[in-house]
């Protein structure tokens, strides 16, 4: 890996800084990351598969400069010559890493915003809760046998699929009737309470607002996902009910809403990313950038952690000119802004290799 980042840093070298392009595939939070470079005045490409996404065309203020078309994402590895010539930065997102390949996509000798050894530890489920039981965090218990499932339970699947195929069980016979035993999953402890999605930004190289040992963080918006058919299934009566004619609760996302904490729980919604980021340095050298704690909230106004993504996630897109936290910290701050701004402070500085990987 530290080969990778040596090499990403000599290209970078090579780098003429004043004219970097910035760039994304095509899904996921791209309308939002190009939208938010052109603003802060970068170049934008956009990744493609076969031609340009035709939506681009309705939203002219957030359509990349141009397009580099694949006919398929793997053959990303054979386009960087041409992606290093254009001064590019790679801004990873969800579907980026899942579409390459996070093995892939962590070997591709590009500069890449962030830390990408991070994306090893957020994309492996036992490996995402040794970091984040080591920060500190509260999390939903594992129960490693089904046979010791003696309350109600979700089964998750591992990788960023989207929460497909994911199911909640009361005891060992609904795991033995849900459970795909080709796929590797784990079991945790259905939480009671509020779902929030906090959205962090934590950036290595400003010490202004709230600092960290080292850097400062923020929270730039909260969301909450869309999740079908879980959210709506109250309508159609009883969960077991629902059984009876083959219909089971899913979880797969489609949606985002915005949300706002009750303002008493900032303090701990800021001292769980300060301990994520903070013991990040020791695990896999620093998590840089945006992240998101998936977490609820129980009746006794405790945080439970669940999952962490860290890279940007696509619930920020519902806050693409203001949220009720950015608006407190500069006007029209979009996270896909705030991340071009961090690249555009560093290059004037001179630290991109802080930030990049
Ligand atoms: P994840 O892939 O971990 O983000 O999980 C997908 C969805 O399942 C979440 O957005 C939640 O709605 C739900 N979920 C996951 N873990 C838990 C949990 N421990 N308790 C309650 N709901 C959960």
């Amino acid at each position: 890996m530290n080969t990778i980042k040596n090499r990403v840093h000599e290209i970078l070298d090579g780098y003429d800084t004043s004219n970097i392009t910035i760039a994304t595939l095509c899904s996921h939070t791209s309308l939002q990351i190009f939208h938010g470079a052109k603003k802060e005045g970068f170049r934008t490409l956009g990744i493609a598969l076969r031609e340009p996404p035709k939506f681009y065309d309705a939203f002219p203020l957030a359509k990349p400069d141009e397009f580099l078309c694949l006919d398929d994402y793997s053959d990303i590895k054979n386009k960087l010559d041409e992606l290093v010539e254009k001064n590019t930065i790679i801004i990873p997102h969800g579907s980026f890493v899942e579409y390459v390949g996070p093995k892939d996509f962590k070997s591709l000798k590009i500069p890449t915003f962030g830390n990408r050894s991070v994306l090893e530890w957020e994309s492996d489920r036992s490996m995402e809760r040794i970091w984040l039981e080591k920060a500190g965090l509260s999390m939903p218990k594992e129960i490693k046998n089904p046979k010791d499932i003696k309350m109600p339970v979700i089964v998750k699947y591992h990788g960023a699929k989207g929460g497909r195929g994911f199911f909640i069980a009361k005891d060992y016979h609904e795991f033995e009737r849900g459970v795909d035993r080709r796929r590797k999953y784990s079991i945790q402890e259905y939480i009671m309470g509020t779902r929030y999605y906090i959205h962090y930004f934590y950036s290595p190289i400003k010490n202004d607002g709230y600092r960290l040992s080292k850097g400062s963080l923020q929270i730039l918006g909260v969301d909450r996902r869309d999740e079908a058919n879980i959210d709506e299934m109250y309508k159609l009566g009883s969960q077991k009910e629902l059984k009876s004619y083959g219909i089971y609760p899913s979880f797969v996302v489609t949606g985002n809403v915005p949300v706002v904490l009750r303002e008493s729980l900032l303090p701990k919604a800021f001292a769980m990313g300060e301990k994520v980021v903070e013991s990040s340095w020791g695990i896999m050298g620093g998590l840089k950038g945006s992240f998101c704690l998936e977490t609820v909230v129980t009746d006794k106004l405790e945080f439970r952690v669940f999952e962490i993504s860290a890279r940007i996630v696509a619930g920020t897109n519902v806050f693409v000119n203001a949220s009720p936290y950015a608006d407190y910290i500069e006007d029209g701050l979009s996270m896909g802004r705030r991340i071009a701004k961090e690249i555009k402070y560093a290059a004037e500085t001179g630290q991109l290799k802080e930030i990049i990987s």
